[in-house]
């Protein structure tokens, strides 16, 4: 078919029998037109996930991640259609402080899967990055070979919105990667807040990397994050810190021995590594596996995900209530005038609160 634009004459060229350039770039109106398409269809979406088609999927979850109520909805038809195809990958939470690694080492580890044959999802949970615009996995050149391989599938962090929020909508785009056929999932996460607890919450196996002298202070690495952690990997291991990386492995194993067994019966272990010289990074895979059949075997493995099942569903009865509430237009007017009286001493916090929630409820019928 002849290109729309190939018709466009100038008006400054009457040399007719010339043909012109077209005004517009063809690749990019093919492009808008491509937009400007109609929109899949829940149907559309859920079968072009099952057949591993990432546009089909990538749109899907930018359903999930907006905050509009049509595509909530629609979100949530796609997600409870794909929920009998998911389940079967191992989920992986990676964290660390900026700079400790993860990019370089997730590139590194998922390539050493994608080249035996696995197909990798990367997703991340960072809720600063509405602030930083990214600071992980924003810029995907950081993980050039992974990012362009057909069997990986790098989304970054869902931006808007609290924690709570961010971390919802990538525990639901799990679902959706798992449908699409991806066997492992990597959740990355930045270790200097609350967001690690919440991507401990949607993971089997979680891995903390760490760098070697760099104290636990600098490195944020709070006593409960190492708690949570399966293994740590102390990253960097090469050239004039492999020394330091080792000593560093022995002195966290001794930490490690002083937290009471979990519940999974599992003793977390320390390993080093170096994404940059490619050693010890299939070691870590390996414990992953050995961690997967350990847990399969004494239950754990399906404990753990039935616990986290029901941990989201209160995470999403809290934050959805806190959401209608804070949406109020009649909440949202009153809001500043009681956080003055607050702060100016004029109103018990508590009061203030009660107050406010009295309004809510009476405008909803609800009764206390
Ligand atoms: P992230 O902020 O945790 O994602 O860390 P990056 O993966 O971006 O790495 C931070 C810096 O450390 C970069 O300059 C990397 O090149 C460097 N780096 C990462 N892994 C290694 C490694 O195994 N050895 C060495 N020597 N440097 C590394």
């Amino acid at each position: 078919m002849k290109h729309e634009s190939d018709h466009f004459k100038s008006a400054l060229i009457v040399n007719d029998g010339v043909p012109q350039p077209p005004s517009v770039n063809p690749d990019s109106t093919a492009h808008f037109r491509t937009i400007r398409r109609k929109r899949p269809t829940v149907n559309e979406l859920v079968e072009g996930i099952l057949a591993g088609n990432r546009t089909l999927l990538s749109q899907a979850i930018t359903l999930v991640e907006s905050n509009l109520p049509e595509h909530e909805s629609m979100a949530q038809e796609v997600i409870e259609k794909c929920l009998p195809y998911s389940g079967k990958s191992i989920r992986i939470g990676i964290t660390g402080v900026p700079g400790a690694g993860k990019s370089t080492f997730i590139e590194a580890l998922g390539m050493l899967l994608i080249r035996s044959g696995k197909k990798l999802g990367v997703l991340a949970v960072d809720p600063s990055s509405e602030i930083s615009k990214g600071s992980i996995l924003g810029d995907k050149t950081r993980m050039e070979e992974l990012s362009a391989h057909e069997n990986s599938f790098i989304r970054p962090s869902p931006s808007a919105g609290s924690l709570g929020g961010v971390a919802r909508k990538t525990r639901e785009t799990i679902v959706l990667c798992e449908a699409a056929g991806f066997d492992i999932l990597f959740i990355e996460t930045v270790g200097v807040g609350q967001s690690e607890t919440a991507v401990h919450s949607m993971v089997d196996f979680f891995l903390l990397l760490m760098l070697a002298g760099a104290g636990d202070e600098l490195q944020g690495i709070k006593r409960g994050i190492m708690e949570m952690a399966d293994a740590i990997a102390i990253t960097k291991a090469d050239g004039s810190n492999e020394l330091k990386a080792s000593q560093a492995r022995v002195q966290y194993q001794n930490a490690l021995t002083l937290f009471p067994t979990a519940e999974s019966q599992w003793k977390p272990q320390v390993l080093t590594c170096s994404a940059l010289h490619n050693t010890g990074i299939s070691e870590v895979w390996n414990l992953i596996e050995e961690y997967q059949s350990f847990t399969s075997a004494n239950g754990f493995f399906a404990k753990r995900r039935r616990s986290q099942a029901t941990y989201w569903m209160y995470e999403t009865i809290n934050e959805s209530l806190k959401n209608h509430f804070f949406r109020d237009a009649g909440i949202k007017s009153q809001l500043e005038h009681y956080e003055h009286l607050v702060l100016s001493d004029q109103m018990s916090s508590f009061i203030a609160a009660h107050r406010l929630l009295h309004d809510y409820f009476k405008k909803h019928h609800i009764k206390e």
